[in-house]
């Protein structure tokens, strides 16, 4: 197992557009390796997703996993993992809802970040095939903050109220959320 490094904000590739996949690439053994590494990097850094230009590689993948913790998640089950390349996104509404995101490239910070929540996704998978997911609520955030690294935005950018940005220490001490209310990836 390989976990890479995570690049933080500042290092520019978290700022470009990624480049789309070639389906010619998928089978290649360079494409798979980075996909077992994108997931071991998630898996130690304890993410519940992880785009390729978060190891500094500006391709358009990108990884989504949620656990089954009921604790955590409530009614919403864990997602086998998903595989998403060349991501279009598709907003089914204005309506909003926020969460406190935190990002692996963005270490040691939270922040209060309103999103749509009700959106389409379209991608292909790591096999090649199509694929559409409508994603609501939590889901759907996940989906945004994680498709945005691969247009080069960060969260940062989304916080409309910026006295809504903490300290990790700082969040856990006075900002009574749930964790439910939270996400890393
Ligand atoms: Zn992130």
């Amino acid at each position: 197992m390989t976990a890479r490094k995570v690049i933080r904000m500042g290092h520019p590739t978290l700022r470009l557009v990624a480049e789309l996949v070639d389906v010619s690439e998928l089978k290649t053994p360079e494409f798979i390796e980075l996909l077992v590494d994108m997931y071991d990097t998630m898996k130690v850094e304890g993410g519940i997703g992880i785009a390729a230009p978060q190891i500094n590689v500006s391709k358009q993948v990108t990884l989504i996993e949620l656990p089954d913790d009921s604790d955590r998640y409530g009614e919403l089950d864990g997602t086998p993992l998903m595989v998403i390349i060349n991501p279009k996104i598709t907003y089914l509404t204005e309506d909003k809802q926020g969460f406190w995101e935190g990002c692996l490239s963005v270490p040691g910070l939270r922040g209060f970040v309103e999103r749509p929540n009700h959106i389409q996704v379209d991608y292909i998978n790591e096999h090649g095939e199509p694929k559409q997911i409508i994603a609501d609520e939590f889901l759907a955030t996940v989906f945004q903050h994680e498709l945005d690294h691969l247009f080069g935005k960060l969260y940062i950018d989304r916080i409309t109220d910026t006295t809504k940005i903490t300290y990790t220490e700082e969040f856990s001490e006075f900002i009574k959320a749930k964790p439910k209310d939270t996400l890393d990836e």
